[in-house]
C-alpha cells in the first residue's frame, strides 16, 4: 500500500497547505492551542497528523476579521467584480482538481472517483452563484399613499457556516459560495475529522482575489470555536449541517443570541418500489440510494419500501448486486464502497446491526473484515416493523432496512412514518400515482425513477428532525439577504404629522 502520511503531505505541499492543520484567519494560517485531535486515515488507519484545536480566542478573531473583510468586499468591489472573484475562485479550484480530490479521500475515506466530482461540484458552484453577484436586487412596491417605496437586498453581514465529515469540500462551498455572493464575509468550522479541504478553499478564495478575512476557516472543536463564533457580536446567522443532536445544540446557543439559524440535519428517506416498476433499474437506484459513499449521505435512501406482491424477489436482486460492488481503498480509481468514514461512526453502524439482529433482523450481509480498515460492506435488514429502531433512526452507512407495503396509502403512511423529512424516492411506471406519490410524501427532495440528482439550481433542505431552511437555488439567496424596505416622500408638502399613518 501507498505510504500514506508520505502521500498526504505532499499533496499538503502541493496545495500549499501546512500538513499539520492550521485555521485560516484574515489570510494566514494559525495554530491553536487547545485540546489535541488526530487525523486519522480510516481505510489504512494511520495518524496522518496531530494538530491543537483552535479554540474559542482564534474564532473570536476569525469573526472579526471576517466583520472587517466583509465591509470591503461591500464597499471596495461592484457587484460584477465580486462576481469575477467568485469566477476565478471556481478556476482555482478546477486547476487543483486531482490533489484536493485525492486529500480528501486520504483523510476522509470517501472513494476517489466520489471526490473528482466533489470537487468539480464546488467549482460549479461558485461559478453558478458568481452570476447572481449583480443580478440581486429589490424592487419597486406600488403603495397606495403614493410614496415612492423600494426594496434593496442586504447581506447580513458574516455568516458562521459549521459542517460535517462525510462531504467536506463539497458542502464547504455548497455554503461558502451563495454566502460571498450576497455579500456577506464567512467564517466556517468544518469537522474537526476532515478540515483540510476547506481550509484549502478558504486560501483558495484569497488567493483569487476576496478581501484578506472575508472568508476563514476554524481548526477545531465545536465546543469551543464552535460555541465561541456563534456568540461572537459580528456574526448575524448560524448555518449549521450536521446531526440533529448537534443542531439542537447550536439553535439553542444561536436561540440564546437571538440569532437566525439555518439548520441542514440527518434523514431516514423511503425509497419506494411499486410492483409495476422497470425492476432492474429501480435494483440499480436502490443500491445507489444507499450503498454509494458507504452510505454517509444526509439523503441515503435507508428505508427500502417494497410492494408486498414483489419483496422477496426484489430484495434478492438487491442482494445479489450488492456481491458485485467493490469495496475498499479509496484512493483505487475503481472502488465503489470505501470505509466509514472515523472509528466513532464505525462503531455506531456496527453496533446499530447489531442492535437490529437482537430486534430480530435477517441482516443479509458480506464479510466485514479488511485487515483493519473501518469497512462495512452493504447490509441490508429485512424482518424488521417499521417501528424498529433500525427503521427509524439515522444509521448513516451502508445498511438499508427493507419495509413492504401493501397498496399506495399504506408505503406513503410507512413513508412518513418517522421524524425526518429530507429526501424520497419513488419507483413507478404510473405517471398518476407518481406525482401522487410526490405530492403526499414528506421530503424537501423527491425524485420518480431516480435517485440523488441534486444540483446548486435547485432548493434543497428539510422539515422537522431533518432541519430547517433551504440551501442552494434562488431560495438560498434569501436566507443570505434580507429586504430593507426604503420610503421616499414624493408629496410637494411632507405628509409627516401625528395620526398620519401613510400606508393606511
Ligand atoms: P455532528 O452533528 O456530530 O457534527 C457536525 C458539526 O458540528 C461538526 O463540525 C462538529 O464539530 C460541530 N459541532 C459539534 N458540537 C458543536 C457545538 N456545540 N457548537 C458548534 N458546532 C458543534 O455531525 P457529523 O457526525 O459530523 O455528520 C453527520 C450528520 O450530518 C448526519 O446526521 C447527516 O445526516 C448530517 N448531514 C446533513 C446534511 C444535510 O444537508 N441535511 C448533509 C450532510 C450531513
Amino acid at each position: 500500500m501507498l505510504d500514506r502520511i508520505a502521500h498526504y503531505k505532499s499533496l499538503c505541499a502541493e496545495l500549499g497547505l501546512p500538513d499539520v492543520p492550521k485555521s485560516h484567519v484574515c489570510g494566514k494560517f494559525v495554530s491553536g492551542d487547545g485540546a489535541v485531535i488526530a487525523l486519522e486515515d480510516p481505510y489504512s488507519r494511520t495518524v496522518l497528523a496531530e494538530y491543537s484545536d483552535c479554540g474559542a480566542e482564534i474564532a473570536n478573531q476569525a469573526c472579526a476579521a471576517s466583520d472587517a473583510a466583509q465591509k470591503v468586499w461591500m464597499a471596495d468591489f461592484t457587484a460584477a467584480g465580486r462576481g469575477i472573484v467568485m469566477q476565478k475562485i471556481a478556476s482555482l479550484v478546477e486547476g487543483r482538481q486531482e490533489p484536493l480530490a485525492q486529500v480528501e479521500a486520504v483523510v476522509s475515506g470517501k472513494p476517489i472517483r466520489d471526490c473528482q466530482v466533489e470537487v468539480a461540484k464546488v467549482a460549479e458552484m461558485f461559478r453558478y452563484y458568481a452570476g447572481y453577484t449583480d443580478k440581486l436586487h429589490g424592487e419597486v412596491i406600488p403603495v397606495p399613499s403614493g410614496h415612492l417605496n423600494y426594496t434593496i437586498r442586504e447581506p447580513l453581514g458574516v455568516i458562521f457556516q459549521i459542517t460535517p465529515w462525510n462531504a467536506p469540500m463539497f458542502t464547504a462551498g455548497w455554503q461558502i459560495a451563495p454566502a460571498m455572493a450576497c455579500g456577506n464575509g464567512v467564517v466556517l468550522k468544518p469537522s474537526e475529522l476532515t478540515p483540510v479541504t476547506s481550509i484549502a478553499l478558504a486560501a483558495i478564495c484569497e488567493e483569487a482575489g476576496a478581501p484578506k478575512g472575508l472568508v476563514n476557516v476554524l481548526a477545531g472543536l465545536g465546543p469551543t470555536a464552535g460555541e465561541a463564533a456563534i456568540a461572537h457580536e459580528a456574526t448575524r446567522k448560524v448555518v449549521f449541517v450536521g446531526s440533529p443532536t448537534t443542531g439542537r445544540i447550536v439553535a439553542t446557543s444561536a436561540g440564546k443570541a437571538l440569532k437566525p439559524v439555518v439548520l441542514e440535519l440527518g434523514g431516514k428517506s423511503a425509497n419506494i418500489v411499486f410492483e409495476d416498476a422497470d425492476l432492474e433499474a429501480a435494483c440499480k437506484g436502490a443500491q445507489a440510494a444507499i450503498f454509494a459513499t458507504a452510505g454517509q449521505s444526509c439523503v441515503a435512501g435507508s428505508r427500502l419500501l417494497v410492494q408486498e406482491s414483489i419483496k422477496d424477489q426484489f430484495v434478492k436482486m438487491v442482494a445479489d448486486g450488492m456481491g458485485q460492488l467493490t469495496v475498499g481503498d479509496p484512493l483505487d480509481e475503481r472502488t465503489e464502497i470505501g470505509p466509514i468514514s472515523n472509528r466513532r461512526q464505525f462503531d455506531h453502524v456496527t453496533a446499530m446491526v447489531d442492535e437490529a439482529a437482537k430486534d430480530g433482523a435477517k441482516v443479509l450481509t458480506g464479510d466485514r473484515t479488511m485487515g483493519d480498515a473501518l469497512i462495512v460492506p452493504p447490509t441490508i435488514l429485512t424482518d424488521l416493523p417499521s417501528e424498529a429502531n433500525a427503521a427509524q433512526a439515522e444509521i448513516f452507512g451502508p445498511v438499508v432496512t427493507a419495509l413492504s407495503f401493501e397498496d399506495e396509502a399504506d408505503a406513503v403512511r410507512i413513508a412518513n412514518g418517522t421524524d425526518f423529512g429530507l429526501a424520497g424516492a419513488v419507483w413507478t411506471n404510473n405517471v398518476s400515482l407518481a406525482h401522487r406519490m410526490a405530492a403526499n410524501v414528506r421530503a424537501g427532495t423527491f425524485w420518480v425513477n431516480g435517485y440523488k440528482a441534486i444540483h446548486v439550481s435547485t432548493p434543497f433542505g428539510g422539515s422537522r428532525l431533518s432541519g430547517f431552511g433551504r440551501s442552494s437555488g434562488m431560495d438560498v439567496l434569501m436566507e443570505y439577504t434580507e429586504p430593507k424596505s426604503v420610503w421616499v416622500e414624493t408629496a410637494e408638502v411632507p405628509r409627516v404629522a401625528f395620526g398620519y399613518a401613510p400606508s393606511v
